[in-house]
């Protein structure tokens, strides 16, 4: 049996999967991008040796990415997504009958390809009318843009290399400016397990920025630290409670999934202290 090392520089675990076979290999001009299939997993993407989706649990991942601040919003017609480029975020997205515009901004095409080819059912948007496709730094796209867009949420890789431009006070005050006055943005900041500290310096630098800050977490099997953060900000209103109908065909995120995602407050507070030891 082959086995696949994941290599997660944050990791202070390592996990190892059964490859019942390898599907797909290559280097792009940004990472190297590998596809194989597990007995329990399905099919599983790697970059640059770290997981980011399995078939059997991307869907926990993708609904709580999109879904509590799209949910939080009362109106949102235009959302950004950057990075994401298997489309599992943009897929969730396109839920919301209510979005007419979803422009889809993920630095390398050849991760777009590699999941039409191998995850049919992640990336089951990409071609929708309502998806414009940008291969560019999601940094560069969102600069000098104003009162434009009301969701942006960035599902990049982690928070190294050419994903680092997507966590600078720099790209969050691009973020702010270019969101309408009821605007919401929401990334991924690593686990509460492991990155504590990664957690906290994100959420001080959105709030160097936006008015609202939160944080909410979701159980992800197949990320190192499993309890998973998702750091949202928001230039008007609160993000804790959903302001429209549930969409159809979630599977995870709910109503009461999305109230009890949210830190609770003293230990949101101690995490932002840095007072978490553990
Ligand atoms: N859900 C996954 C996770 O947390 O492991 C992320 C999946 S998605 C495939 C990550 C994508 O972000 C990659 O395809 C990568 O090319 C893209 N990406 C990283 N930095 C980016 C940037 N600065 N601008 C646009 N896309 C970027």
């Amino acid at each position: 049996m082959i086995r696949f090392f994941e290599k997660d520089p944050y990791s202070p675990i390592q996990y190892v999967y059964d490859v019942d076979k390898v599907l797909f290999r290559k280097k792009s001009e940004y990472q190297e991008i590998l596809v194989f299939k597990n007995g329990y997993f399905g099919k599983v993407l790697v970059l640059d040796g770290v997981v980011q989706l399995t078939e059997r649990d991307e869907f926990f991942y993708h609904e709580m990415l999109v879904h509590p601040i799209l949910h939080a919003h009362p109106s949102p017609r235009v959302a950004l997504v950057i990075g994401g480029g298997d489309g599992g975020a943009v897929r969730e997205v396109v839920r919301h009958e209510c979005i007419e515009k979803v422009y889809f901004v993920e630095i390398d095409r050849e991760v777009i390809e590699t999941s039409k080819r191998f995850f049919p059912t992640v990336s089951s948007e990409i071609d929708n009318p309502k998806v414009e496709i940008h291969n560019m730094d999601g940094a560069e796209f969102v600069r000098n843009r104003k009162n434009e867009i009301d969701i942006v949420i960035v599902d990049s890789t982690d928070i190294i290399g050419f994903a680092r431009s997507l966590f600078t006070v720099e790209f969050f005050r691009s973020i702010k400016d270019c969101l309408t006055d009821q605007g919401m943005f929401v990334t991924l900041s690593e686990s509460l397990h492991f990155h504590r500290d990664m957690v906290a310096d994100v959420q001080e630098t959105l709030r160097l920025v936006f008015p609202e800050v939160d944080l909410y977490t979701a159980p992800i099997a197949t990320y190192a630290g499993n309890w998973w953060t998702f750091s949202a900000a928001s230039v008007s209103l609160g993000m804790r409670e959903p302001r429209r109908d549930i969409v159809s065909g979630v599977r995870f995120y709910s109503e009461e999934i999305h109230r009890q995602a949210f830190l609770p407050q003293r230990l949101y507070e101690k995490l932002l202290k840095k007072e978490l030891k553990w």
